[in-house]
């Protein structure tokens, strides 16, 4: 499996810009030192990869810094070059960790999951909706029909279900804060609204019945897990009071029932605000060692094409300590 970055396209940030940029290059410097070999950049996306998921008017008004100052101020992002380039970049990390995920099984975009950028506009630190780019890339070239986007950010993925909305081969999950950003919500596949202060074992309780549902609906041949850090309860910007362990035991969850169904998974890192900049990395980082540890153990054991070597029952009952036990990573028991 590779893991792309893109943290190395530095953008210019005015200084007490309220977006935490460091994140970024701190967790990759943390991945580098257990799977450096794994590290890529990425190409970046083209004005056609972009396209195929915007309106090409919206892509060139980026491209050229043309964009007026309403539409730049939604972005939250001053336009530079760097902008464009980083964006691009990221778009096209997702674009190529789909491709990993479709030849091994996992692939991972150490940034990534802008999934409040619509068809024809940017908004909430989203440009391009990496996401919906790489569907369309994927479905181009031929390399899958159906694609579920798994969205456990905390704020709706509301770009994404735009983009998709009416579009029968791409199953669009969102789990989302009620009460965060943004504030008029769009219809994905299916939402889930979850209360302020949800907490590990209901917000868990949720995912397992959310992801049956969207995996029985979806039929799809690749997954694309936007797997946000700002469910934490230290987030600035999220309000569902999740843990650090139940994180990873949602991480845990959604690698799970993807790789009983033999369903290969690109991972982005979306959202993550909280105070201290180390807890955001923490959470991603913990996200990227699982699925170290998920597919290098799924190799050795020959999945996802043969899930049962790895994997708990997780297409009957749920199991319990799953959700009863946050951290306890039943891949690895
Ligand atoms: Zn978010």
């Amino acid at each position: 499996m590779y893991i792309y970055y893109t943290d190395h396209y530095v953008l210019p940030l005015p200084s007490g810009h309220r977006f935490p940029m460091a994140k970024y290059a701190r967790l990759r410097q943390r991945v580098a030192a257990i799977a450096g070999d794994r590290l890529r950049v990425p190409d970046a996306a083209t004005d056609l990869e972009l396209a195929r998921a915007h309106d090409p008017a919206y892509v060139a008004a980026v491209a050229t810094g043309s964009l007026d100052a309403a539409a730049q101020r939604r972005i939250g992002f001053p336009w530079s070059p760097a902008l464009v380039e980083r964006s691009r970049r990221s778009a096209g990390a997702t674009i190529a960790a789909c491709r990993s995920a479709l030849a091994q099984g996992c692939g991972i975009n150490l940034a990534g999951g802008t999934h409040h950028a619509h068809r024809a506009a940017g908004e909430g630190f989203c440009v391009f909706n990496d996401a919906a780019v790489a569907v369309r890339a994927m479905q181009a070239e031929g390399r899958a029909a159906r694609v579920l986007i798994v969205d456990l950010d905390v704020h709706q993925g509301d770009g994404t279900a735009e983009i998709f909305a009416g579009d029968d081969s791409v199953f669009t999950l969102s789990l989302h804060g009620r009460n965060n950003f943004p504030y008029r919500k769009q219809a994905s596949r299916l939402d889930i609204e979850l209360d302020d202060g949800t907490g590990d074992a209901a917000y868990l309780a949720t995912l397992d019945v959310a992801l049956s549902r969207a995996l029985d609906q979806g039929r799809p041949d690749l997954a694309i897990y936007l797997a946000g850090a700002d469910p934490f309860v230290g987030d600035r910007l999220g309000r569902l009071a999740l843990s650090k362990d139940g994180l990873a035991a949602r991480d845990c969850a959604v690698l799970a029932a993807l790789t009983a169904r033999r369903i290969p998974v690109a991972i982005a890192m979306a959202g993550g605000y909280a105070d201290d900049i180390d807890d955001i990395v923490d959470i991603h980082f913990a996200t990227v060692t699982l699925a170290l540890e998920h597919f290098s153990q799924s190799t050795r054991t020959s999945v996802p094409r043969d899930a049962s070597a790895v994997v708990v029952d997780y297409e009957g009952a749920p199991t319990p300590s799953l959700f009863t036990t946050p951290g306890v990573h039943p891949v690895n028991t």
